[in-house]
C-alpha cells in the first residue's frame, strides 16, 4: 500500500489524488476558482501573487496546481 503526505494539511493517506480525502473538496474548489480566475483574467496575470491576493488561494497551492494534469497551459502565464 503506498502511503501519500498530503500537501495541504501533511497528513498521511493512501487513496488516489492529489491530496487527502479530508482536504479534497477544498482543493478541487480551490483549482476551479484558479481556472474561472485565469480565464476571466488570462491575458493581465503577470504573478502567481496577484492571483494568489485576488482569489485568497495560497501562492503555495497555486503553485502545486500549477503542476496539475491539463493546467501545463498555465505555466507559461506565469514565469
Ligand atoms: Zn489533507
Amino acid at each position: 500500500m503506498e502511503v501519500t503526505k498530503c500537501s495541504r494539511c501533511g497528513a498521511f493517506y493512501t487513496t488516489e489524488g492529489h491530496v487527502c480525502p479530508k482536504c479534497t473538496d477544498k482543493d478541487n474548489f480551490e483549482l476551479s476558482t484558479f481556472k474561472n480566475f485565469v480565464e476571466e483574467n488570462g491575458m493581465e496575470l503577470n504573478s502567481l501573487s496577484e492571483v494568489a491576493i485576488s482569489t485568497g488561494i495560497s501562492e503555495k497551492n497555486l503553485t502545486r496546481f500549477l503542476g496539475y494534469e491539463g493546467l501545463e497551459g498555465y505555466k507559461k502565464l506565469f514565469k
